[in-house]
């Protein structure tokens, strides 16, 4: 993925104008403001190398993500005293309604993309130049309205919004004026108001809400399948928001891209993507344990906006054994329900160890049968192309794999041991928050974890940032330790603290293995 040169008079400009927007009280506008200086910022910063530089740009970005939360947080707050418009009210009664947050796949994409490209399109104002897409590219994107009991879920009202580059995109200047009359009226009829006033208005106002149909909501029925089994697949394997991004994951840029390529732009083109050029069945990611496919899946549907179906197959085989092949039907049905989806299967290989094979269980084998069934059905879907399910599956074994599933899976990757590159970012990725001692020099830490995994490298960081509490807690009883105070633990990670986590943490993958596995790419692999 190439990362484009970003400019920091645009970041500047534009901070200025979602600062601008958010004081006159559109919020609309600074949300999506915000949403663009923060998206260049991160570009910015992983063209920095300098860590001086990069940490005075972190604390800039710190403090734009504070701002973006107060932000969200009064968004928040008004959409509490939000009724519905009504046609026949006059247009300063209006009240233009907050949409609840989307999976628009690009509205989605773009605010989590490297690229000012793909920004979400901001309010229409004459004097910036945004790229706008044309009615075209909105009219081919799927919208789907997201599952209100999940996001109930979410407890964090900041997390809840941190995606929902939501409505505002397709604001139109009429919904600009709207809000701005809107809130003069709004603050006019504040000081006019006595408190008991007030409050009436309000207890009114949420009983209406209350009443109101609740016509957004889009909730899966799924007439013919038991409501237990539903509810279970809601609540188990149905992960609303799996917040891993990108930026989250070291290396591994062919990887992603690979994966955006596969997932997001059949989103965006389905006229383009059919017949020979249709979405791949499912994509197959191949590797040693701890190389981050289980941290890839999750940052598609997070960064692409997909409802994320995240199903192991030993949960299909035992947990509900009996409704197996059920389970599977419905997932793919409650898939296509929600979709844009990607149902994410994890050591697919306990499934469909090769046919015939003396460990394959009566059970197992009918509920890859119909997994088959499903895959071959993801493909008719002809009737909505943009409505895309997409199966990503992952395994530490696939010679395990029969034939059958694997010719579904179309595309198949490798994720490979971190390389040098790849176990200095992961490095840094994961000591963002410990305290480093100056002496301390990744890149040779990197050189000395040749041959470790995502990750073994996550546990000797683990280790390696407790070594010196460990050592201050020696030996003294539990009083005297609680008793520490916090600085004498938080010490700054030292040399010798990755030596000593270093000599206990081995690496988990063996050569052997590695050769297994280039084999099996050589004679298997489509990348
Ligand atoms: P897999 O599914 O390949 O077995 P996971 O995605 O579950 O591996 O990764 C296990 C852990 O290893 C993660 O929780 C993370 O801490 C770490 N990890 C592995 N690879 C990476 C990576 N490329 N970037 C960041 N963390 C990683």
């Amino acid at each position: 993925m190439t990362v484009m040169a970003v400019s920091i008079s645009e970041i500047c400009e534009n901070t200025k104008l979602a600062r601008e927007m958010a004081l006159m009280g559109n919020y609309e506008s600074a949300n999506v403001y915000y949403q663009g200086v923060i998206q260049q910022i991160h570009r910015l910063l992983l063209t920095i190398a300098d860590p001086t530089r990069k940490g005075k740009w972190q604390s800039v970005q710190r403090q734009i993500n504070q701002e973006f939360e107060h932000v969200k947080a009064m968004m928040n707050t008004l959409q509490l005293f939000k009724v519905d418009s009504h046609p026949d009210k006059p247009v300063g009664f209006s009240l233009a309604r907050f949409e609840e947050p989307t999976r628009d796949p690009q509205l989605c994409y773009g605010a989590a993309s490297h690229d000012p490209d793909v920004w979400p399109p901001p309010p229409p104002r004459e004097d910036v130049n945004w790229p706008l897409p044309t009615s075209a590219e909105h009219k081919s994107i799927p919208h789907v309205k997201p599952l209100r009991s999940l996001q109930k879920k979410d407890t964090k009202p900041a997390a809840r919004n941190q995606r929902s580059t939501n409505s505002n995109a397709t604001i139109n200047s009429r919904r600009v004026v709207d809000s701005k009359q809107t809130k003069k009226q709004e603050d006019r009829t504040k000081q006019t108001k006595r408190p008991d006033e007030k409050k009436e208005e309000k207890e009114k106002a949420d009983k209406e809400k209350e009443d109101e149909p609740e016509e957004e909501e889009k909730r899966f029925e799924g007439s013919g399948y038991d409501r237990d089994l539903i509810d279970m697949l809601e609540r188990d394997i149905v992960q609303k928001n799996p917040n891993i991004h990108w930026d989250d994951i070291a290396d591994l840029h062919e990887a992603k891209r690979l994966l955006e390529e596969a997932v997001v732009l059949p989103m965006w083109m389905p006229d383009f993507f059919k017949g020979i050029r249709r979405p791949w069945k499912g994509v197959l990611m191949v590797g040693p344990p701890g190389t981050g496919k289980t941290m890839l899946a999750k940052a598609v549907a997070t960064e692409c906006c997909t409802t994320f179906f995240n199903v192991s197959s030993s949960t299909l085989t035992s947990k509900y054994r009996g409704e197996s092949e059920k389970l599977v039907r419905l997932l793919f049905e409650m898939a296509r329900f929600y979709a844009p989806s990607t149902i994410f299967i994890d050591e697919i290989d306990s499934l469909c160890s090769r046919r015939g094979s003396e460990s394959e269980h009566e059970a197992s084998r009918r509920v890859k049968s119909e997994l088959l069934v499903q895959m071959d059905g993801i493909s008719s879907n002809s009737e909505d192309p943009g409505k895309i399910v997409m199966v990503l599956a992952a395994t530490n074994f696939p010679w395990d794999i029969d034939e059958a599933l694997r010719r579904r899976l179309e595309k198949r990757i490798y994720i490979p041991l971190p390389n040098s590159d790849g176990r200095e970012a992961l490095l840094r990725i994961n000591l963002r928050e410990v305290k480093l001692d100056p002496d301390v020099d990744l890149k040779e830490v990197a050189a000395r974890l040749k041959g470790y995994s995502g990750a073994d490298i996550t546990n000797v960081c683990r280790d390696a940032s407790m070594m010196s509490m460990r050592r201050k807690i020696a030996g003294l009883r539990p009083d005297q330790i609680k008793q520490l105070p916090k600085e004498e633990l938080d010490l700054p990670v030292s040399v010798l603290d990755f030596e000593e986590a270093l000599a206990k943490c081995n690496k988990s993958v063996s050569k052997e293995d590695l050769e297994k596995y280039e084999k099996w790419m050589n004679e298997y692999g489509s990348t």
